[in-house]
């Protein structure tokens, strides 16, 4: 590790190891600069084409390496994602997210099939973000070209502990799929898992890790491992409130502007620990009862909640434009 490196991993785990009300403090602190502490990003993720994937990612229910009993499903027809993606529209998302549990997106007639997809979402005034795998420079460009917001590919842990928990890709394909999608202008969405078994070097390491993407991520997911039956983790403790919390605030200091996303894991928080991370800077969630294929709370839940802590969907970036537009209207109105 270089000397510039070493000294910037020194300030990311000096950050970590804080007493975890600083660093609330200090989360809240840069959140209340950088965004509406009353806003979280409503996102809708649907699970597009289910199981049977060749990678064996140690927390995933859709390998084909585990037996989890989990129903496959081919990829859905275009038809299919339009009915969701209005339905998740009219019930206030302005994220929405298509995860295709593929190892790589293949040229051909079903990546055809997702940038119809993708238009389809685009033209419902929804950012459209997709996770399909790996992909070139060629298909980022092409995703882009049909109106894709974000991309999301997340590095889920340290570098060092990466091969304990996938062995079927490195990290650096990640990394080199995250920077393809960089290159074609498309927003990056790249986070973590808490709870495979790693260590806290591990999580620092992660953090130094998107700090150094070359596009910075727009938006994280922060995630806690839903154990599922049948797989190699399928028996790891929960994560606890603290450490979820920890993350959150991390990622809040280190990446200001970004969303940090509150995602698995979610339905096993109770009403005050979200608040904690909604408080530690986490302005993004996703809705449903499910979440690809694990439980999720349900729409009525997040509203309930919403209404507790006095939270609003925040709306998307083509409705912040427009919402802009108009006020710039009524400036030169006069009205
Ligand atoms: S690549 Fe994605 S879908 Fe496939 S096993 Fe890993 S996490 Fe699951």
């Amino acid at each position: 590790m270089h000397a510039e490196e070493s000294t910037h991993r020194n300030a990311i785990a000096a950050l970590f190891k804080k007493p975890i009300l600083d660093l609330i403090y200090r989360a809240a602190t840069v959140h209340r600069t950088h965004h509406d502490p009353r806003q979280v990003q409503v996102c809708t993720l649907l699970s597009i084409k289910t199981g049977g994937c060749s990678e064996n990612c140690g927390y995933c229910s859709q390998s084909a390496h585990f037996d989890t009993g989990l129903a496959r499903q081919d990829l859905l027809s275009v038809a299919a994602v339009q009915q969701a993606a209005e339905r998740a529209a009219a019930s206030g998302s302005t994220r929405f997210c298509m995860g295709a549990a593929w190892r790589q997106v293949r040229d051909g007639a079903e990546f055809d099939r997702v940038l119809e997809m993708v238009r389809c979402v685009a033209a419902t005034g929804m950012e459209v973000c997709c996770t399909l795998g790996m992909l070139n420079a060629a298909q980022a460009q092409k995703l882009k070209a049909a109106g894709l917001t974000a991309y999301n590919h997340n590095l889920d842990t340290g570098e060092n502990y990466y091969s304990e928990v996938v062995t079927t890709h490195t990290y650096q394909d990640r990394i080199a799929t995250i920077e393809h999608v960089g290159r074609a202008g498309i927003s990056v969405c790249c986070g973590g898992i808490l709870g495979l078994g790693e260590s806290d070097d591990d999580r620092i390491d992660l953090l130094c890790a998107l700090a150094q993407l070359p596009t910075p991520p727009e938006s994280i997911p922060v995630n806690a491992l839903v154990p599922i039956a049948g797989t190699p983790l399928g028996d790891r403790e929960p994560t606890s409130v603290w450490e979820l919390v920890r993350m959150v605030a991390c990622a809040r200091i280190l990446f200001p502007e970004a969303m940090v996303r509150l995602s698995a894991g979610r339905d096993a928080l109770p009403a005050t620990a979200q608040a904690l991370c909604f408080l530690a800077g986490a302005n993004s969630i996703f809705s449903g009862d499910k979440l690809l294929t694990t439980p999720h709370p349900g729409a009525d839940a997040d509203q309930a909640l919403f209404d507790l802590l006095d939270l609003e969907a925040r709306p998307s970036h083509e409705q912040s434009s427009e919402l802009v537009d108009q006020r710039e209207e009524t400036i030169v109105d006069g009205s």
